[in-house]
């Protein structure tokens, strides 16, 4: 689940990057059993190495490591209930430890498939090392990406919805807004504060925008000074009809129960940009808002798309063009790859319907993996492989206000029931009795209790930090992945290539710069030398600030010059870092 672009900017490598720093240094390859290595922790991801597992069951002759950003699963479905309160955020995730205790778990981010190597290079540890994990059959389970590439300013001020962090955001941001409104003189800005946009009609913001209804509402009573009909709420569609992965009769039906609560359609229309205080939209509207959730934007993982590129793996097509997600055959394995396997939304796997690509939902993932699991061991063995068949067995849709949208077995549903229906099946299909328990309390508390208005302020980062170190710790290690950039503000540090001393460094001076402009790895180490405080700015924020201020550019590179005449020289492309490989 994904990685917005967003994370992109604080900068890690890109996989091109990491191939080139990872170079052809490489700690030989320890014999041992075959090792399957399974990218990403979502329902595909975690599936497939539970089912590889439960298969193996004692055998030792193969091992199952799972990678992922997160050391947690996240049960999407249930996101816009704890977007809208109606759920405790830590009852929908699980840890993935927990969930496959018999799988070797690494929390860290995928960079790269080195394929000449048969390593997957990630970046882990606090220094975001860059190490190899050894592969003998690799299983792409990465999900897609949420990108707002092609809408300008969409990144800075929409919400995404696609991980815990996304949902937890929007209820603070709604109670906020609400605060803000209650004590707002300006009529203006007092109608973007209560207007909560939300764009795309599929799944995700239609659920979101039936919980935010529900939100508000359940949440007004605390709110004198706003009136019931001051709040409104808008979804952005680009169809004529909403839900288009249910049959259409469905759709319009959860179209007219959401618009009797008084959520607006703004059906055929594209979102073009949006500001701090508006959405824009293609044809030349603006909607004033302060709310502005986006759930349009999926995009193809970049670690798959630069395998595909880099590794010429086959690229699924629709309607000619390349979608950026590995196309597989029925088994499961990469179209001409032996050894390697995709799952999931970042997998085009061919529908057993026999027309298209199955469609890239929880239910297909987790049958996927089931099925991959077995084809796993079968090319371990060398016995027959099993074709992936499934048909979907409904298709469900939470409209809030206790009521939904379903079609179960052929028979289409609305409302009350549909709505019980809805929790009843995902309530089952959450992981582990604890979290299921859980979830059932909280539901059966928002039944007879209002919703929680805390406005918990959490995720205000600070953009910039103070760091305090005694004389002899390192602040910088050599080798490191360049994560921030320094000014002393007090005492010195020494700058040192391997134990030789390069330079002194004392307050108003800089350093951490290159790594973070030039994506090499640290080549120098800094510790300090008497007490110190620096002044530490992410490398994105860094990296914004140098690209926006010319004569900022001008003194990096001015500086970087001054420090490494040689390297200036060499035309520093081809840093000679190595990489560890590990099976530890
Ligand atoms: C709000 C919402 C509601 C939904 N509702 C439903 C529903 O009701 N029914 C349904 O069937 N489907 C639903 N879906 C869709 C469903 O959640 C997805 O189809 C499913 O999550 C896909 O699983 P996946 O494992 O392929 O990808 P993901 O769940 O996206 O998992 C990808 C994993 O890869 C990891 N990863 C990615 N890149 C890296 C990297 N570089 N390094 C390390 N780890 C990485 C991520 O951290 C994540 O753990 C919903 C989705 C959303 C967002």
């Amino acid at each position: 689940m994904a990685t917005v672009d967003r994370k992109a900017a604080t900068g890690t490598l890109t996989p091109a990057q990491a191939l080139a720093l990872a170079g052809a240094a490489l700690a030989p390859r320890r014999e041992g059993p075959t090792r399957v290595v399974v990218l990403g922790g979502g329902f595909a991801g975690v599936h497939a190495a539970k089912y590889l597992t439960a298969l193996l069951g004692r055998r030792t002759d193969v091992e199952v490591e799972l990678l992922s950003e997160e050391n947690y699963f996240v049960f999407q479905p249930l996101l816009p209930e704890v977007a809208a309160g109606g759920i405790a955020a830590t009852h929908v995730v699980n840890p993935i430890r927990e969930l496959v205790p018999r799988a070797r778990f690494r929390c860290c981010k995928v960079s790269s498939i080195d394929l000449a190597h048969k390593r997957v290079l990630v970046s882990q540890g606090e220094g975001l090392e860059l190490v190899g994990v050894p592969y003998d059959h690799l299983v792409f389970c990465l999900g897609k990406v949420t990108s707002f590439a092609m809408m300008p300013g969409v990144s800075e001020h929409a919400l995404a919805m696609k991980d815990l962090s996304d949902a937890f955001g929007l209820r603070n941001r709604v109670i906020r807004c609400l605060e803000l409104a209650d004590i707002e003189a300006n009529p203006d800005a007092k109608r973007a504060l209560l207007t909560f946009v939300v764009a795309g009609g599929g799944f995700s913001g239609v659920e979101t925008i039936g919980e935010l209804r529900e939100l508000v509402d359940r949440s007004l009573k605390y709110f004198p000074r706003i009136r019931r009909e001051e709040v409104q709420f808008k979804l952005i569609h680009s169809q004529k009809t909403i839900l288009p992965e249910m049959p259409e009769k469905l759709g319009r039906a959860a179209q007219e129960i959401l618009e009797k609560r008084g959520v607006e359609m703004v059906l055929g229309a594209r979102v073009r940009a949006a500001s701090r205080e508006q959405v824009f939209l293609a044809d030349d509207r603006s909607i004033a808002t302060r709310t502005f959730v986006c759930t349009v934007g999926n995009a193809p993982n970049p670690i798959a798309k630069h395998t595909i590129a880099a590794g010429g793996f086959q690229e699924a097509q629709v309607g000619g063009r390349g979608i950026g997600v590995f196309e597989t055959d029925a088994m499961l394995q990469c179209v001409g790859k032996p050894g390697y396997w995709a799952v999931g939304d970042c997998a085009a796997i061919p529908s057993p319907s026999g027309k298209g690509f199955c469609p890239p939902t929880a239910q297909f993932a987790i049958r996927e993996a089931k099925a991959c699991a077995k084809n796993v061991l079968a090319a371990i063995d060398g016995t027959p492989m099993v074709t992936f068949a499934f048909k979907a067995l409904g298709i469900l849709a939470s409209l809030g206000q206790r009521s939904a949208v379903a079609e179960v077995f052929g028979v289409k549903l609305t409302g009350f029931v549909a709505w019980v229906l809805w929790r009843t099946i995902y309530l089952a299909k959450l992981p582990g009795f604890v979290r299921r328990l859980r979830v059932a309390l909280d539901w059966t508390l928002d039944l007879f209790f209002p919703r929680d208005i805390t406005q918990l302020q959490v995720f205000q980062h600070k953009r910039l930090d103070i760091h305090h170190y005694e004389p002899g710790e390192t602040i910088v290690r050599e080798g490191q992945i360049g994560r921030e950039f320094y000014v002393v503000l007090k005492g010195e540090v020494e700058v040192l290539q391997g134990e030789a001393v390069v330079a002194t460094l004392g307050a108003r001076e800089v350093f951490g710069e290159r790594a973070l402009l030039e994506d090499t790895p640290r080549t120098a180490a800094v510790r300090a030398i008497s007490a110190v405080d620096v002044l530490v700015m992410s490398r994105g924020d860094f990296r914004s600030m140098v690209t926006s201020l010319p004569v900022l550019d001008d003194y990096f590179a001015k500086l970087l010059r001054e420090r490494h005449p040689d390297a200036m020289k060499r035309d520093a492309g081809s840093p000679s870092a190595g990489v560890a490989t590990t099976d530890t």
